[in-house]
């Protein structure tokens, strides 16, 4: 299985495409496409039909998945966006490192 780099819950700077420069939260990984859904980036606007909870029908602005490679996570710590290595912490376990300040991130 494909892993990405980030996963839900991080946050986010988009550094390519429309909305490059923002940052957000990932609401959802598809490591299977190698892509994220970013909180308010990749928005588009999508028309409803009519339907009897909204007979209005009308359009809503929903976010759709944006690829992986145009984003690079913010560190909690250090507060800039960053590429990640992985080690492995005393429990062995996996865990994504800060390159810019070394901080653990998971
Ligand atoms: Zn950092």
């Amino acid at each position: 299985m494909t892993k990405l780099h980030v996963r839900k819950g991080d946050k986010v700077l988009v550094i390519a495409g429309k909305d490059k420069g923002k940052e957000g939260v990932v609401l959802k990984a598809l490591p299977q496409k190698e892509r994220v859904v970013v909180e308010g980036c990749g928005v588009v606007k999508k028309a409803l039909r009519p339907t009897q909870q909204n007979p209005q029908g009308g359009i809503i602005h929903k976010e759709a998945p944006i690829h992986v490679s145009n984003v690079q996570i913010v560190c909690p710590k250090c507060g800039k966006a960053t590429r990640v290595t992985n080690k492995r912490n005393d429990e062995g376990k996996r865990v994504r490192v800060c390159k810019k300040c070394g901080a653990d991130i998971d």
